[in-house]
């Protein structure tokens, strides 16, 4: 069941955060709803209800043009169908102006994020509110952001990049958007807080004091660059060095702050290049891309399991779903 980002926010304001997971194919995909629904075998397990979980699939502009945006719509839709159990809203991520409008008119997503986060305050006010008007009108919500996240190349961010929580009341009052991206010291890609830098909770707290009561606040970049993984992958043959994440154990602090909206991408990528890497190591004389997708499918969905556990969604699904089915 496809449903918006705001009605998961409303079960989950203040005790946890959904995850938010980015998807570029297939094995992703089956990979990511066997996970949450704990079914990390086969797509034939039974649902497990103790760690089922309801979750938000992003779809990036880069994954949109990977194959083609209808490959993406077309395996979520068959997602759908394959697993009726699962409970998920469907959001680009980091949108232009015209790519926002793109998924609204599709009639598929039920989420957009629009980033204007670059633009000066005004004008990312000015563009935000137009996304806004138009997603209303059919029905879709809207992710903003204020604040700027440090990126893959960028160095240590200062606090001037940091959100201004006053600033991000008034953003939210002037512009209508049902949810904010806030820069509280994440970074997008695998090596965050290089130098001193760590997760800004005096901030957020400032920040959720600041904006409307219960208003849902979202986190970007927020990996947590399992060691395990980054290890594996060296040992494989790879060369990532020094990576380092958001460590899990914050994310339930943070969701206690008002963040009800973890993204998590850089982790997704680490699993699979781990995977690869491991089994064309050991199964040298094996060229069937199966053999790979298929540990993948599983490490894929037993990591998904673990994330939710982290983000406290896990277990969740069955009262959201109550939630929502009692309400209509
Ligand atoms: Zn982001």
């Amino acid at each position: 069941m496809i449903v918006t980002t705001s009605e998961l926010f409303r079960h989950a304001y203040g005790k946890y955060a959904l995850g938010a997971y980015n998807i570029n194919n297939l094995e992703q995909t089956v990979g990511l709803f066997r996970g949450n629904l704990g079914k990390v075998k086969s797509n034939d397990d039974p649902t497990n209800p103790a760690v089922s979980a309801p979750f938000i699939i992003q779809i990036s502009r880069g994954a949109r043009s990977y194959s083609d945006k209808r490959f993406l719509e077309a395996m979520i839709r068959t997602a759908e169908a394959v697993f009726p159990d699962a409970i998920f809203a469907v959001h680009l991520d980091h949108g232009t102006e015209e790519t926002c409008y793109d998924a609204i008119d599709s009639g598929f997503y039920s989420s957009v994020m629009i980033d204007a986060s670059h633009e000066p305050f005004e004008k990312n006010i000015e563009i935000t509110r137009r996304v806004v008007d138009r997603a209303h009108a059919k029905g879709v919500v809207v992710e903003a952001e204020l604040g700027q996240l440090g990126g893959v190349e960028e160095d240590v961010q200062g606090s001037v990049c940091l959100t201004d929580p006053g600033q991000a009341a008034e953003f939210i009052e002037k512009t209508g958007c049902d949810s904010l991206a806030v820069a509280i010291g994440t970074s997008h890609g695998a090596y965050k807080f290089t130098g001193t830098q760590g997760l800004r909770m005096d901030r957020l707290a400032e920040i959720q004091k600041a904006v409307p009561k219960n208003f849902p606040l979202v986190m970007h970049g927020s990996s947590s660059v399992p060691k395990e993984w980054v290890d594996r992958i060296n040992a494989a043959g790879g060369k990532i060095k020094n990576a380092s994440g958001v460590p899990e154990e914050q994310y339930l602090p943070a969701a206690k702050l008002g963040i009800c909206k973890i993204n998590i991408d850089t982790d997704g990528r680490l699993v699979w290049c781990a995977t690869l890497r491991e089994v064309f190591r050991d199964k040298p004389e094996d060229f069937d891309l199966r053999t790979s997708g298929k540990v993948f499918m599983a490490n894929y969905a037993e990591y998904i399991a673990h994330k939710n556990k982290m983000l406290g969604s896990a277990g969740m699904l069955e009262s959201v779903r109550a939630l929502l089915t009692g309400r209509k």
